[in-house]
């Protein structure tokens, strides 16, 4: 998180006209793109709830499913104070690309609350995660929408999750939910999935130009979950990070920062990095944390929120390579300033589908009563990310598309063939 969301109408109206130029190219029939792009249900929630100090307080909450057509909803619940309808719809259709060009059987959700988690105790957020679930009950389910982690919610939120619905069924249902602690049906590996989906796409795109990621300078814009392993699993590949930035600035080392001791002193609780004495601080509080994109570097991968990269960071990128590893991180402007760069950037629903990847062998595993060991799901997740690279480099390529629009054009085409498999009710 280092810079409010754009207005969140350009998110949505930025993927939408993506999807649009995919259906011209497509040359789908008429009318066929516009059923796509609009979203199959859109709930809007009141979620009252009491605080610690007995006052009541009432947040708004989404729960978008946005294509079901391939199969059930699926993706996470954000917890952001930039939570929005039209954010929610527009990151509910990046899912429904995204497990079209996964080929995973599923479809596209999204769901929010709008609120700062920050400010609320453990207790006030089970509360208000809790009546968000029972108010969205009857649209849940391992067949219907399954839900997971995102920017503001963890593990533990899913277990709530999985809880509440499970009480409402009346025994547990594991499979409504993935991202939940080991303990409850959670996967080996779902933890560090996104991270290590985000550094699997950088060495794919390193190999696909003839290079490898040995000694490559990165920088990381968050430290959260996906910039964290994308950090510690890029470092294991040989690559220097040599700068990382959260809410509370950035900090730098040409040599490299030392990821593990990063780790270790953001787990005993410094908030920020700039407050762990690792590295050089070279710029401090959220509006110059993009500040790490003019350091000198090879590939860019920003891991915060959407909009994070406009057309003022990306005149400072100095990286051949951008890796999205959040969701939308790059305006409609940063990206064509980058492209007429020739900068290569591997979109989101290619670069961060290393986690639903995961969520959906989690569910498998749920199914089928089963636990995998780490490395089988670890390994699975990488042969995923490797076929869906192989088909989106050789669509490129041989359509002479950049990776996004290739991406969009292979998700959109997933969706409208199952579309007209499935014919037209009634
Ligand atoms: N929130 C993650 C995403 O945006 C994961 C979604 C999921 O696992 O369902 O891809």
């Amino acid at each position: 998180m280092t810079r409010p969301e754009p207005p969140a109408d350009q998110s949505l109206a930025s993927i939408e006209s993506r999807m649009r130029d995919a259906g011209e190219w497509l040359q789908l029939e008429d009318g066929v793109i516009e059923n796509l792009i609009a979203p199959r249900r859109v709930l809007e929630v009141s979620i009252p709830v009491r605080l610690d100090d007995g006052t009541r307080v009432r947040f708004t909450g989404w729960r978008v499913l946005h294509n079901i057509t391939r199969g059930p909803g699926k993706g996470g619940i954000r917890y952001h104070p930039s939570v929005s309808r039209d954010e929610t719809v527009s990151l509910a259709a990046a899912m429904s690309l995204k497990t079209a060009l996964m080929n995973l059987p599923l479809g596209g959700a999204k769901g929010g609350v709008a609120l700062d988690p920050k400010l609320l105790s453990m207790r006030e957020l089970e509360r208000v995660t809790r009546r968000y679930v029972s108010e969205i009950f009857g649209f849940l389910g391992p067949d219907k929408d399954v839900p997971a982690p995102d920017v503001g919610t963890n593990a533990q939120v899913m277990a709530w999750v999985m809880d509440q619905y499970s009480i409402g069924i009346g025994h547990a249902v594991p499979g409504v939910v993935t991202g939940k602690p080991l303990a409850l049906g959670g996967s080996l590996g779902r933890d560090s999935a996104t991270g290590r989906g985000v550094v699997e796409a950088a060495l794919l795109v390193c190999q696909a130009n003839g290079t490898s990621l040995e000694g490559k300078r990165i920088v990381i814009q968050g430290f959260g979950n996906v910039g964290m392993w994308a950090a510690r699993l890029a470092a294991g590949w040989g690559a220097r990070i040599v700068g990382i930035s959260d809410v509370g600035g950035v900090i730098a080392s040409e040599k490299g920062i030392d990821i593990d001791a990063l780790v270790h002193a953001t787990q005993r609780g410094v908030g920020s990095v700039v407050d762990a004495g690792i590295g050089e601080v070279i710029a401090r509080g959220i509006e110059r944390s993009t500040d790490v994109f003019g350091l000198p570097s090879d590939i860019a991968m920003p891991c915060a929120l959407g909009g994070a990269v406009d057309v003022r960071e990306a005149g400072l990128m100095t990286a051949k390579y951008v890796i999205e590893g959040a969701n939308g991180p790059l305006t409609p402007g940063a990206d064509a300033v980058l492209n007429e760069r020739g900068v290569i950037i591997v979109p989101d629903i290619f670069a961060n589908a290393g986690g639903v990847t995961c969520s959906y062998l989690e569910q498998c595993q749920n199914f089928a009563h089963l636990q995998w060991d780490e490395d089988e799901v670890n390994a699975s997740v990488v042969a995923t990310m490797r076929a869906a690279f192989k088909r989106l480099h050789e669509f490129s390529t041989e359509n002479h598309l950049t990776y996004r629009a290739a991406a969009s054009v292979l998700g959109v085409k997933a969706l409208a063939d199952a579309h007209h498999l499935r014919g037209l009710h009634p």
